[in-house]
């Protein structure tokens, strides 16, 4: 089977023709600057086939017509026709309340999308453009839609429950839902899989470590997400490469009051001017941090000691949560690659019982088992692969 799985951004669009079954990639890349002058990637055979090649692409239907175009080129095209290709699966931000799972795409579906814009204002309308650019180039070909948010609707009300007045919630659905939802899915599957507890997850107590541009901790018992960092927008729980995560609410009020900023500009500096690019005023990239920290910059030192403070107090929060944690996690660019980082994050939790062993955690993006022999919580890198769960949620609902 061939699934094409989409990530539309609002000027960007990210593709890979994946098999379901094996996860085997025959062709991915990235249509950029949509909108603008318009640029095509396109990767088959492991090699860079078309590099950042300037293509018109007033609209998402330009970058998909493309996209289809490579794929079944005769010159370097991955199939013979588009009728190869089974079914398109979408990743999609927000699903409120909507969507506890995926869903086949009909017009109820892009209406539920559609609903939920103002949760998520920045990403669902791209999403959509997408969705209704691959209706456009193959009509009646099945199409999912996948959600952020869905894997996180089995938080408990205690957790998902904001403390402001309920009328909130009742009327306008202001809860937590969290975000990267696909990923901490994927590496729940994984995780239970290493602890040799696919068949009775019951009770099996794990925290994931999402650790990217974006970051955000999952705590899942028995596959399900129990709670989750992020909230009602990807911007909470812990600080990003240049997202504020959590902060007291005074502090917008205090700003907005002596600069004069209005909302949108106040959100743009804890959406795009914070974290540890705020902190460190170097660079959003934790490659870039750890050079200035070597080089004796002390606030690239400060965001990243701030960042790795945070996490470790989230796994500690979420090992209250569950009454203890029997597996953590360390995924994303990040908790993939960085060494050092899962060391001096978990630095001070020997006390749960977390012990890791400094040769097993001397890897970059290979899933294995980090933690010494007799640590009685098993510490992991697992590389997350939310295309996989897409193509697979795609294949299962399209058949
Ligand atoms: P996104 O959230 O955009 O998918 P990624 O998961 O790719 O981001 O993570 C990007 C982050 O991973 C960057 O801060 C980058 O510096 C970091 N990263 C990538 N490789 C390494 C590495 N070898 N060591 C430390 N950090 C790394």
């Amino acid at each position: 089977m061939n699934i094409l799985v989409i990530n539309a951004g609002s000027s960007s669009l990210k593709y890979q023709l994946m098999d379901p079954d094996t996860g085997a990639v025959s062709a991915k890349g990235i249509c950029e600057r949509i909108g603008i002058d318009g640029k095509f990637t396109y990767k088959a055979g492991g090699k860079t086939i078309i590099d950042a090649q300037e293509i018109p692409m007033p609209t998402h239907s330009e970058a998909i017509e493309a996209v289809l175009g490579a794929l079944v080129s005769p010159e370097h095209g991955v199939v013979a026709s588009m009728d190869e290709i089974d079914a398109v699966g979408h990743r999609v931000l927000h699903g409120g309340m909507e969507f506890t799972e995926s869903c086949l795409v009909d017009e109820a579906c892009k209406a539920a999308i559609r609903k939920c814009i103002p949760l998520g204002p920045l990403h669902n309308p791209a999403n959509l453009t997408g969705i209704e650019a691959c209706e456009k180039a193959m009509p009646g070909k099945p199409q999912v839609a996948v959600f952020d948010t869905a894997f996180h609707m089995t938080m408990p009300a205690e957790a998902y429950t904001y403390a402001i007045p309920y009328e909130y919630y009742e009327k306008d659905e202001v809860r937590r839902y969290g975000f990267h939802g696909t990923s901490h899915r994927y590496i729940s599957g994984r995780a239970l899989d290493m602890l040799g507890k696919t068949e009775n997850p019951e009770g099996v107590r794990v925290i994931n470590c999402h650790l990217g541009n974006g970051s955000s901790l999952c705590a899942m018992v028995g596959g399900k997400c129990v709670d989750t960092t992020m909230g009602l927008g990807p911007l909470a729980g812990i600080p990003m490469g240049t997202r504020c995560g959590d902060i007291d609410g005074t502090i917008i009020e205090f700003l907005m009051d002596k600069y004069g900023y209005d909302i949108k500009q106040m959100m743009n500096i804890l959406n795009k001017k914070s974290g540890v690019l705020g902190i460190s005023g170097v660079s959003s990239d934790f490659r870039d941090l750890e050079a200035a920290a070597e080089n004796g910059n002390t606030r690239a030192k400060l965001a990243l000691d701030k960042f790795f403070y945070e996490v470790r107090k989230s796994i500690g929060a979420y090992a209250a949560a569950m009454g203890g944690v029997d597996a953590i996690v360390f995924t994303g660019g990040i908790g993939e690659n960085g060494i050092a980082n899962r060391k001096r994050i978990m630095k001070g939790l020997e006390y749960l019982g977390c012990q890791i062993d400094d040769e097993k955690n001397n890897v970059r993006g290979k899933e294995t088992i980090i933690s010494t022999d007799d640590s009685s919580v098993k510490i992991m890198v697992i590389p997350t692969n939310e295309e996989l769960m897409i193509a697979k949620d795609t294949a299962a609902l399209a058949k």
